[in-house]
C-alpha cells in the first residue's frame, strides 16, 4: 500500500486523465435526493457528497436483465458478447466495496459465474470516503471501512485527499497525471488520524451484532416473523435495493416467428411468492412469516455459515426504501429482547 495527496482542485484532472484511458463510471445527481451511477462526461456532474445511490454499483457487473445465449433454428448455441471496455468506477464507499466483495464470494461458490466473471474482471475500482446519516450501519457490521478490492481510495481532508494505492492498477491509475500527487506531510497525516475519529463518532445508529446468527436460529419460531409479516408487502423494494442480494431466475424468451430463442438471466427476490416453488407445485417458501423470515437468516447465518461472514453491509438502503417502514436494526432489537 502507498499513501500519496491529491489537491481537491486537481480532482478533475485526475478523473479526465482516467477517462482517457478507461470507460469511467461516477455517481451522479438523479433527483432531488437521490443519485445513481453514470458514465463520466463532465466533472461537474460529478457528486462528490452523495451518501448512497438508489440501485448499488451491482448493477454495473450483474446488470439486473441480461442475455447468457441464444440458439438459433440450426440449434447452434452463440454465448458471444460483446468484447467490453475496461471500466474504473469512482466514488464507491466502504460498504458498496464490501458489497463487491461479497458478490465475489458468491459468484465464485461452487465454480466461478462466468457471466459474472466476464464484467468483474473488467472492472476497477476508485473508492471515496463518506460520513454517515441516519440510515448508515456500517459500523455495527464492521464494514465502515475497507482494507480490499479497491485500487486507489480517496479520503477527503480539508484541501487534499489522503489516496491509498492498494493494487498495480491503481499505480496505472496514478501514472495517467503523476504531477498531481505527493507525498503526505506531518500535518496531512494528523488530520487524517483526526477525521477517523470524527467520522467514528458520528454513528447514531448502531446494531448490536453479538452472536446474533446463534440468536436468529434460537428465535426460529418467534412470533414476531409473524407480526412482521403483516406489516410486509412483499414488493422486494428492499432486495432489489440491496448490494449484496444475489439471487436470479432464469428463463428461456423463444421468438416463433424468428426461430431462434435467448437464455434471459434476471434478479429475482427471495421476498416474492413463487421463488421457492418448485416443479409439482410444492413450495418450500409458501407462506409469508417463512419468506420474511428468511432473508433474516440468510443475510446473518447463511451467509455467515458458507462465507465466514455476514452478507449486510449496513448500507442503510433497505430501511431507506421499505414502504411499510421495516427497519433492520428494530427487528434484531426485537429478537434480542
Ligand atoms: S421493502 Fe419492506 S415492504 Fe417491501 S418486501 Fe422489503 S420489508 Fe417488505
Ligand atoms: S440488508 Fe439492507 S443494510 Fe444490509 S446490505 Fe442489504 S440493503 Fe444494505
Amino acid at each position: 500500500m502507498l499513501f500519496f495527496t491529491l489537491k481537491k482542485d486537481r480532482l478533475p484532472e485526475f478523473l479526465d486523465a482516467v477517462d482517457k484511458r478507461y470507460k469511467l463510471i461516477v455517481p451522479e445527481q438523479k433527483g432531488e435526493k437521490t443519485y445513481t451511477f453514470r458514465q463520466y462526461t463532465e466533472f461537474s456532474k460529478v457528486s462528490l457528497e452523495f451518501i448512497r445511490t438508489i440501485i448499488p454499483p451491482k448493477k454495473l457487473i450483474f446488470p439486473p436483465v441480461e442475455k447468457l445465449f441464444s440458439v438459433d433454428k440450426e440449434c447452434r448455441i452463440d454465448a458471444s458478447h460483446e468484447d467490453e471496455q475496461f471500466s474504473v468506477i469512482f466514488g464507491l464507499h466502504p460498504c458498496d466495496l464490501h458489497g463487491i466483495e461479497i458478490l465475489d464470494k458468491a459468484f465464485s461458490y461452487g465454480g466461478r459465474d462466468t457471466s459474472y466473471w466476464r464484467r468483474r474482471d473488467k472492472v476497477g475500482f476508485i473508492g471515496l470516503s463518506c460520513l454517515p446519516d441516519k440510515y448508515c450501519l456500517c459500523k455495527s457490521m464492521h464494514t465502515d471501512f475497507i482494507e480490499s478490492v479497491y485500487d486507489i481510495f480517496l479520503y477527503t481532508l480539508d484541501d487534499v485527499y489522503m489516496v491509498s494505492v492498494r493494487t498495480a492498477l491503481g499505480d496505472d491509475m496514478l501514472r495517467l497525471s503523476p504531477g498531481l500527487f505527493n507525498k503526505p506531510t506531518k500535518e496531512e497525516i494528523l488530520e487524517y488520524k483526526e477525521r477517523i475519529q470524527i467520522r467514528d463518532s458520528m454513528f447514531t445508529r448502531i446494531m448490536d451484532t453479538t452472536n446474533l446468527a446463534d440468536l436468529l436460529t434460537l428465535e426460529y419460531k418467534n412470533d414476531i416473523w409473524e407480526e412482521y409479516s403483516k406489516r410486509c408487502l412483499f414488493c422486494g423494494s428492499c432486495v432489489m435495493v440491496c448490494p449484496t442480494c444475489q439471487c436470479f431466475d432464469v428463463y428461456d424468451s423463444p421468438d416463433v416467428i424468428a426461430g431462434n430463442s435467448c437464455r434471459i438471466r434476471r434478479w429475482d427476490a427471495c421476498m416474492r411468492k413463487d421463488y421457492a416453488l418448485v416443479t409439482g407445485g410444492h413450495n418450500f417458501r409458501g407462506t409469508r412469516p417463512e419468506r420474511f423470515r428468511f432473508r433474516y437468516l440468510h443475510k446473518e447465518t447463511g451467509f455467515g455459515e458458507m462465507h465466514g461472514k455476514a452478507s449486510c453491509t449496513g448500507c442503510g438502503r433497505c430501511s431507506e426504501t421499505c414502504p411499510a417502514g421495516i427497519d433492520m436494526v428494530e427487528v434484531v432489537r426485537r429478537i434480542r429482547e
